[in-house]
């Protein structure tokens, strides 16, 4: 009996462990069969998200629907509704927990791309009320500039997308509804802008190519018509505009508490929500400005020996600024400056063992191409989703084209300290060492969906995390001028969420950035105007950068003395440019 009862016992046991080693491998054939269809649904879904929203593929450099443009009526955005619902059901039924930390991160990104877009659609309706959505130009300006074209594929795209422009417009004008005046001022210039890209120039560029002469005639037909479309439209703006500011009853820019939250949690998708940002955000700003002053105290007899300090600390501070601001390089030494300190940054990295840096991989500095000129005057170009075999480069622009007055005023800006914490920002180990990694493990859904507040945010880390390793020595004159650096990002944060949330005056902005970040006057009406004309956007650099410090500092705290930083950089960065608050989850996860 007793014998028996081992036996079933045994066999039980036996018969358990059997049953339970096929449950293993049964689940692994599960989850790798999981992972394939996966994969196979995310490439499907990208190839339909690009047939659904055909500007954003001929953006992406995908080619298949450069010759489209999709028309705003009511029965595109049901196709598109009905679109995303249709994704998120297949979404739906992959169960998470069966996919591994790259595709858990993919999943994530596609869901929350869907979502927006649901949430832009009904909830938001920018489409009622942003007349400047509705702009036909940079979907050419794209094809036109794109150096993978011939003349003859560019001019033959174009024609095509020409013939949708008169509907494209009509469906604009019936969609506005009670739009905000900034909106609306804004469409105006921007369409208005449109004919520096449909200019008459390119009939004549036409009429000299080798398009048949039945489609250069029908160029110039559908071109004309464009033309009319896009001035049929600023007019009708025009009077919308007139009656908006005589009877003074249009929309506030303003979108309140409720939306700018379900934005921020879309848009920045972070662990935080906008209201706790703002918070840490003002919080940082007083202890910003402490140490601020702290540094002024410290410095100012040195560079002041026979002046008083005056009483109020923000004169003070901002008069050690501007002084120490003309230490700068001369105008034609900007970009050989910037060129000549990236071998530093790569050597402090390396000795104080910050992150590996891929010796197959280096920066190249270049001055930025012509046709790119015109915004930032430096920024990292990277190759987009579809032409990976092209280089990465970090574009300075040389200060050729500005008075003396502007080259002099642009240099205090980017003085000697700034320019080094620029440097670290655009490209190491700022955007171009995060770039590199985040091509390491390469999905194009990452790629496509990149969070920018993960991005941004990041950039910003690394000016913090290389002085408080020592670059600069600790010199006090390099974090007073972070400091300032950091105070317009913080800065950002708070001016948009009060005016957005708060509702605060212009009034209040502007002492906020003048009187509270020394900003001079025209930067700071500069970005009252963009705070009016966006929504959270502002917040992503402050945002992505709180998150992962914060993060840092838990795990530091945590660890103790097993807490190493450059296995921390390496596994964060190893995720892709993928939302902190997802990297968080996978890095603790474990
Ligand atoms: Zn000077
Ligand atoms: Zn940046």
């Amino acid at each position: 009996m007793k014998k028996t009862a081992l036996s079933l016992a045994l066999i039980a046991a036996l018969g358990l462990t059997a049953c339970s080693q096929t449950n293993t491998l049964q689940t692994e054939n599960n989850s790798v069969q999981v992972q394939q269809n996966f994969a196979n649904f995310s490439e499907q879904f990208i190839h339909d998200y690009w047939k659904q929203f055909p500007e954003h593929s001929a953006w992406a450099g995908y080619g298949k629907y450069d010759d489209i443009i999709s028309i705003p009526n009511q029965a595109y955005r049901d196709s598109t509704l009905a679109f995303a619902n249709a994704k998120l059901n297949e979404l739906a039924q992959f169960d998470l927990d069966s996919l591994p930390t790259a595709q858990k991160t993919d999943y994530y990104l596609i869901e929350n791309a869907l979502k927006r877009t649901i949430w832009h659609s009904e909830t938001f309706k920018s489409w009622q009320w942003n007349p400047s959505n509705y702009n036909v130009s940079g979907g050419f300006a794209t094809i036109l500039n794109s150096r993978f074209k011939t003349d003859h594929e560019k001019f033959a795209t174009v024609l095509k997308r020409l013939q949708y422009v008169p509907a494209y417009y009509d469906a604009a004008k019936a969609n506005i509804d009670n739009p905000t005046l900034e909106y609306t001022q804004l469409a105006i210039g921007q369409n208005k802008g449109a004919f520096s890209v449909l200019k008459d120039e390119l009939l004549t560029q036409v009429e000299a190519s080798n398009l048949s002469s039945n489609d250069k005639a029908l160029f110039v037909k559908r071109f004309n018509a464009a033309k009319d479309a896009i001035n049929g439209y600023i007019d009708f703006l025009t009077e919308l505009e007139k009656s908006l500011v005589e009877n003074g009853n249009a929309r506030s820019f303003r979108i309140g508490e409720k939306l700018y939250e379900e934005k921020f949690a879309l848009d920045i998708q972070s662990g935080y929500s906008a209201k706790e940002m703002y918070h840490k955000a003002v919080a940082d700003k007083d202890r910003v400005t402490a140490e601020m002053v702290k540094i002024t105290d410290e410095l100012w007899p040195k560079y002041f020996p026979n002046t008083e300090r005056p009483s109020k600390d923000r004169d003070a501070v901002a008069k050690l600024i501007k002084h120490l601001s003309v230490k700068h390089v001369a105008r034609d030494e900007f970009v050989p400056e910037i060129k000549r300190q990236i071998p530093d940054l790569e050597a402090f990295v390396r000795e104080k063992d910050l992150i590996t840096l891929d010796p197959e991989k280096p920066l190249v500095v270049r001055e930025t191409p012509e046709y790119m000129r015109g915004f930032a005057g430096a920024s990292i170009s990277a190759p987009g989703p579809y032409d990976k075999k092209e280089n990465t480069y970090y574009n300075v622009t040389p200060l050729d084209n500005m008075s003396d007055e502007q080259a002099e005023s642009y240099l205090r800006e980017y003085n000697h300290w700034i320019l080094q914490i620029l440097n670290i920002h655009e490209a190491i180990p700022g955007h171009y060492t995060q770039l590199v990694y985040s091509n390491e493990s390469p999905s194009l859904i990452k790629s496509i969906f990149a969070n920018g507040a993960m991005i941004e945010g990041w950039a910003v880390y690394t000016e913090r995390m290389m002085l408080e390793e020592g670059y600069g020595d600790f010199e006090p004159e390099m974090w007073l001028m972070y400091y300032k650096w950091n105070l317009r990002v913080i800065c950002n944060t708070i001016l948009d969420y009060a005016i957005q949330v708060k509702g605060i005056s212009k009034e209040e902005g502007l002492d906020l950035l003048m009187n509270g970040a020394f900003q001079e006057k025209a930067e700071a009406e500069g970005k009252w105007r963009r705070a009016t004309l966006s929504q959270v956007q502002l917040t992503s650099y402050y945002s992505g950068y709180r998150e992962i410090y914060d993060f840092r500092e838990s795990l530091k705290a945590a660890q103790g003395d097993d807490f190493n930083l450059k296995a921390f950089h390496e596994q964060f960065l190893s995720y892709g440019s993928t939302p902190v608050k997802y990297v968080k989850a996978l890095m603790t996860d474990k």
